[in-house]
């Protein structure tokens, strides 16, 4: 069954649907293209001014709408012109090859299908927390705009993530305001027959039924299930009630939901996708899902079918800390999962466990991350450091092999630049670029953009700038008047900042390791930089502390009684409720985005990247993207380079270092102004970090990366090992098995070598027991030297063993390094299998 041709019901009766044109409006306000494509926006306007710019959400726009409006607008000839043409320019785009089409014309891809248990596509589906539903919504939109074929799971929450009050102490309080579904833009999916598609899955003995939504993210779709069916017991309805909320109970089961009955629904709708992306180790589930049918399909075991699928299965690790990643009690796992074991992929539960376990560590709880690295062809990390800091993490999985052979790749997060221009930046990238720019390859964005003249660019900067005070003006007199502050403090929030004023911005979670109070160090300090008379500073903050993180929480109080405390708010800003609708004003409007995490534990972060595309500059830590991103002409860099773990004189230094920047660098340049009013230096700075950066760090350079380094292979291995019945697969079982019982036995006789001319002859003697040749890969090895790659040199093996059953390696190496700096070492080598991602055998001559 093809999800297309699926009739999808709309929601029950809110609407008049008799009104001709209706259904147009509709399917334009079901479609989230409207969140970065603002060609819609005027018609929502027009419908409810207000309504739509408090919400920017066009279904509620619509639902909200009288009759009397509606039939009123839909009469007009204006209005039918503006929809005629939104409609035609929405199916001349869906019509259009794109990019994949263009460049992957006989591609073996068809589908990829993506799991995350957030998303972060539009303010009007709040079904995320922050960094990781970011990257699952802005990679969806670029999948989009290139036409990758992807398809995405995730799951709809009654209350999602809580919503932030600041109360008049300044102290956050969390908010958990219904998610009404029939207030966002989401349809049930319906089968043909106009029955909403319930899937059965067992949690614990009993049956739970899952409700699905399609969600449609201009040409991709989304797909949620929740669990708030009438059928179910309370208990189950409230499954997915709240987006990490609960405790490990509650995740267990939200993850099942995710990964199996994400698989389950795939499998309703006829999908099935040649690769599966896991977005972080959440949706492991998943691998033992698609094992299952599989074996259901060939009647392989687990072990050969999960050879099968794995390579068709990519994991994409989020975390810099072990203590970042999901782990289950053996218990718990038992509870939901032993019968699935035993009765459904027929292993005895203990080897389940062990695929979430390090090997010989019976003691282990059970590890999600672990899971899905044993069931993926490929894992990767989010930016070059923290592909780095995840080989590192993941080693003990691969004992005896060097950290740099840890098969841990990265391909560092981008967003979704659409998303995240404001008008007027939309405006000089359209002159410069094209309006087709993210659409396809990059090559000629950063020459375009260079061409544009100072003015502009600082007009731009200047505009952007003057927009943000207006927004901060008017969100932070709600927000004191909501909070119950005395009159004259909500007139002064009406008054707060200043049009020309060098403007910082920081946002995000308030947590420890992102040292949002940095900044306050030496308040005496930053109080004499905010209110330098000739150079003023004004720094708008926001960012939500996990309800139960006390320390995270404190550090809110900090900066709000800070700017109480010194009458401070002119100059300074909390903004609470931080969300995807405040994160483009912010990132629109800011001067200079900081950024001050602990090294390394920013796996990449994105918000700097957002700031790109509208001329923003980042001051940041070395840390995630801005590690790679740095040099001295697109912005400021704090700390060394180094891990300093938890050092408060580190923290101490590095506050002294951001002061001494803003006070010497980056308010200087700001400030120093040419006959035209404009920062030479400044708009120079801009024009590089644009032109240079905007490409790099978006998300059309992530999926396509995605596409063509994992994608695509990971389709072609898996059709290769899926055709015949999964025949290579089986036979893979059957080499691991050989090799498994033979490895033991393996014996590396003395290493020896000869001087011959300026090289060395090495002869490695080894014995093989009954393994052949072609079943092993025989190497020299040498160490790197910091900043340089190991060396290894493959051995030849001779036509036959001697008598005393060694069969002698040899290689001939010209090296100016001592002959005593290489050993020799063997791994298995078997057909098409991935080492050491699939066998992490090795062993070393010494
Ligand atoms: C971009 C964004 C994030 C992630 O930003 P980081 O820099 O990775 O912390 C979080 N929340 C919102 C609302 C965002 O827009």
């Amino acid at each position: 069954m093809n999800p297309d041709s699926l009739k999808f019901g709309q929601q029950p009766g809110f609407l008049p649907t008799e009104l001709p044109g209706l259904d147009t409006l509709t399917e334009l306000a079901l479609d989230l293209q409207w969140s970065w494509n603002h060609a819609a926006d005027a018609l929502w306007q027009q419908l409810d001014a207000e309504l739509w710019d408090r919400t920017h959400n066009p279904w509620i726009v619509l639902q909200t709408a009288s009759r009397e409006a509606l039939k009123q607008h839909l009469a007009d000839p204006a209005f039918q012109g503006q929809m005629a043409a939104l409609m035609a320019h929405k199916q001349a785009a869906a019509a259009r090859p794109k990019w994949f089409q263009q460049q992957h014309p006989e591609s073996p891809l068809r589908c990829v299908a993506y799991f995350s248990m957030e998303y972060m596509l539009s303010e009007a589906l709040p079904i995320y927390v922050g960094g990781l539903g970011n990257v699952a919504g802005d990679q969806l939109k670029s999948a989009s705009d290139l036409g990758v074929p992807v398809v995405a799971v995730g799951l709809l929450y009654q209350q999602g993530y809580f919503r932030q009050e600041i109360d008049r102490q300044g102290a956050q309080q969390a908010r958990f305001p219904y998610n009404d579904p029939g207030q966002l833009p989401i349809t049930p999916l319906r089968l043909p027959n106009g029955e909403w598609l319930r899937l059965p899955i067992t949690l614990s003995g009993f049956p739970v039924w899952l409700r699905t939504w399609q969600v449609r993210v201009g040409g991709v779709m989304l797909y949620l299930l929740d669990s708030n069916d009438a059928a179910n017991l309370p208990v189950h309805r409230g499954i997915t009630a709240e987006l990490y909320g609960g405790g490990m109970e509650l995740r267990i089961q939200q993850e099942i939901v995710l990964g199996m009955g994400g698989w389950q629904l795939l499998r309703a709708l006829g999908i099935a996708p040649e690769v599966c992306h896991l977005n972080e180790g959440h949706a492991a589930f998943v691998v033992l899902a698609r094992a299952r049918t599989f074996m259901q399909e060939t009647g392989l075991s687990f072990e050969a079918a999960l050879a099968v699928t794995r390579p068709g299965n990519l994991f994409t690790t989020h975390t810099a800390v072990a203590a970042g990643f999901d782990h289950f009690s053996p218990a718990l796992l038992e509870q939901f999962l032993g019968d699935y074991a035993r009765q459904e992929l027929g292993i005895p539960f203990d080897t389940l466990l062990t695929l979430g376990r390090h090997p010989g560590n019976p003691a282990e709880s059970f590890n999600m991350a672990l899971l899905a690295i044993r069931g993926c062809g490929a894992v990767n990390g989010v930016s070059q450091l923290h592909g780095e800091v995840s080989r590192q993490l993941f080693g003990g999985l691969f004992p005896r092999w060097p950290t740099a052979e840890v098969p841990i790749g990265h391909v560092t997060n981008g967003v979704h630049m659409p998303s995240w221009d404001s008008e007027a930046a939309d405006a000089i990238w359209t002159t410069a670029c094209g309006k087709e720019r993210w659409r396809g390859g990059l090559d000629t964005l950063a020459e375009n953009i260079r061409q544009v003249p100072d003015d502009a660019l600082w007009e731009l900067r200047t505009s952007c700038r003057q927009e943000l005070v207006a927004y901060t003006r008017a969100r932070l007199a709600r927000q004191f008047l909501v909070a119950g502050h005395s009159p004259e403090l909500v007139a002064v929030a009406g008054q707060v900042f200043d049009d020309r004023t060098l403007t910082l911005g920081f946002a995000r979670r308030f947590v420890a390791y992102k040292r949002p109070n940095l900044l306050l160090h030496n308040p005496e300090r930053f109080i004499r930089l905010l209110t330098n008379p000739e150079q003023p500073v004004q720094l708008v903050l926001a960012g939500k502390a996990p309800p139960s993180d006390e320390i995270g929480k404190a550090l809110i109080q900090q900066w709000t009684q800070f700017i109480a405390e010194h009458n401070l708010h002119q100059h300074v800003v909390f903004l609470s409720d931080y969300d995807m609708l405040m994160a483009e004003h912010l990132v629109q409007g800011v001067d200079v985005w900081l950024n001050t995490p602990r090294r390394p534990w920013e796996a990449c972060g994105t918000s700097g990247m957002k700031v790109l595309v509208n001329g923003g500059l980042n001051l940041s830590e070395l840390d995630g993207w801005w590690a790679e991103a740095y040099t001295p002409a697109v912005g400021w860099a704090l700390g060394d380079g180094q891990q300093h773990a938890n050092d408060p004189a580190q923290d101490a230094a590095e506050a002294d270092a951001l002061y001494t920047l803003l006070e010497t660098q980056v308010v200087p340049e700001f400030y120093a102004r040419d006959a035209q009013g404009i920062p030479a230096r400044w708009v120079e700075r801009m024009r590089r970090s644009m032109a240079t950066l905007t490409p790099q760090f978006s998300a059309n350079r992530t999926v396509r990366q995605y596409t063509q380094d994992y994608y695509l292979p990971a389709a072609t291995r898996y059709a290769q090992r899926a055709a015949n019945q999964g025949a290579a697969g089986a036979a893979i079982v059957r080499q691991r098995q050989q090799i498994a019982s033979e490895w033991d036995k393996l014996e590396f006789g003395e290493l020896q070598t000869e001087s011959v001319a300026n090289s060395y002859q090495f002869h490695v003697p080894l014995r093989l027991g009954i393994l052949t040749p072609d079943q092993v890969l025989v190497e020299l090895y040498a160490q790197g030297f910091p900043g340089t790659a190991a060396q290894r040199i493959p051995l030849q093996p001779a036509a036959a063993p001697t008598a005393d059953g060694y069969l002698h390696y040899q290689a001939l190496v010209t090296t100016p390094r001592p002959a005593t700096d290489f050993t020799a070492r063997v791994v298995p080598a078997y057909k098409g299998v991935a080492v050491p991602l699939e066998d992490q055998r090795i062993l070393w001559q010494r």
